[in-house]
């Protein structure tokens, strides 16, 4: 059937083309006629009507004869400029719609070259590149969430069945249910990470922007991790300006510095030392957050705000490898930048920055 229409659509293109060139023939060779019937009378030289005949059809034939030689040579022109590069171009396209990202186009080379299909093929390989990345995000993060799903819910299933055990002691009984108490927490703080982070990347958070007391908000932040740092005995220093004024959402901002302090009493020893920095100049308003703590690589620096990259595993079950991924996406909202700098073994300072006015 394919092939049927394929014949059908073939001889008719050839009849068009025939009637087209016989055409422009017969116009060529009339023009012809009228030219040299005009020359002669000019010249005053008298032709036979057999010469003239002859002449026209001559004229005919040649024209036909040249249409055709152009014609074939600019199917065979087309058969190596245009269908090559775009039966690549289609089949490509057709793995693509069948979900195979991986698929590129070899650019085309000599004669083929020239059509400007290279562009459209340089181009069509980005795109491919493009979709196979977040193809790859797409799988990475579900493949991730569901291990972060299930580790704590192995601890609760876990626990809970040893609660069951007849018999237990008291201390036995208060250590099981702490720890599955732990994995609930742990649990309920991954899927209300995964949700804010989904709202804020689809843009479904309105930042409700006013003024407000930066300073405030950061003291009020950093008081609720009392008891952490307390429990490590450790330094936190302030260095924060009086009266900065910041027009900023302060819901979103506060798990900025929410996150910020947690991971620098966390990733920080005993007896360490955070420091939090508010700096006011004309253009920008300025907050670091150092910290003496384990510090970390350029390779996990490069890749700390990546959602799911936990660079230091030791606190791997204290987090999820959400947060930084949170932070820079409401710093990049607020229209902000975020920087770390950091030593192994010696410390980070993260530094957010926000233009003002
Ligand atoms: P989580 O804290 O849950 O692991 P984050 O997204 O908050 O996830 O942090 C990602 C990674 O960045 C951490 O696993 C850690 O390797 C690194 N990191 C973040 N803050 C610090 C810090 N203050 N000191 C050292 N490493 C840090």
């Amino acid at each position: 059937m394919k092939e049927k229409v394929k014949l059908r659509n073939l001889l008719k293109a050839l009849y068009h083309y025939v009637v087209f060139f016989a055409l422009v023939a017969f116009v060529i060779s009339c023009c012809m006629m009228l030219f040299v019937s005009i020359l002669s009378e000019t010249l005053g030289v008298t032709l036979t009507e057999a010469s003239v005949q002859a002449a026209a059809k001559l004229t005919f034939i040649n024209v036909l004869f040249l249409s055709l030689i152009f014609t074939l040579f600019d199917v065979f022109r087309r058969k190596i400029m245009v269908d090559k590069p775009v039966r690549r171009i289609t089949a490509a396209a057709k793995k693509i719609i069948q979900g195979d990202f991986d698929v590129r186009i070899n650019r085309v080379s000599g004669f083929a070259g020239t059509g400007g299909f290279n562009e459209i093929i340089d181009c069509f390989n980005k795109m491919t590149e493009e979709l196979s990345g977040i193809e790859t995000l797409r799988t990475d993060f579900i493949s991730n969430v569901s291990h972060e799903l299930k580790t704590p819910l192995a601890v609760m299933q876990n626990y809970s069945t040893m609660l069951q055990q007849p018999g237990l002691d008291e201390a036995k009984r208060i250590e099981y249910a702490k720890s599955i108490s732990g994995a609930c927490r742990r649990l309920a703080s991954l899927i209300s990470n995964i949700l804010k982070l989904n709202k804020l990347e689809n843009q479904q958070i309105y930042p409700s922007v006013r003024e407000y007391d930066l300073g405030e908000q950061l003291c009020e932040c950093l008081l609720q991790f009392e008891d952490a740092w307390e429990k490590k005995k450790m330094n936190i220093e302030t260095d924060i300006e009086d009266d900065v004024i910041i027009s900023s959402d302060s819901e979103l901002l506060s798990h900025v510095w929410n996150n910020l302090f947690s991971n620098a009493i966390k990733f920080t020893d005993k007896g360490g030392t955070v420091l939090v920095s508010l700096k006011a100049t004309p253009h920008h308003i300025v907050v670091k957050v150092s910290d003496t703590g384990c510090g970390m690589t350029p390779e996990v620096g490069k890749r700390i705000f990546d959602k799911f990259y936990q660079g230091d595993t030791s606190h791997g079950a204290e987090g999820n490898g959400l947060g930084l991924a949170l932070v820079k996406r409401v710093v990049d909202i607020m229209q902000g930048e975020i920087g770390v700098e950091s030593v192994c073994g010696q410390g980070s300072t993260f530094t957010v920055r926000f233009r003002r006015g």
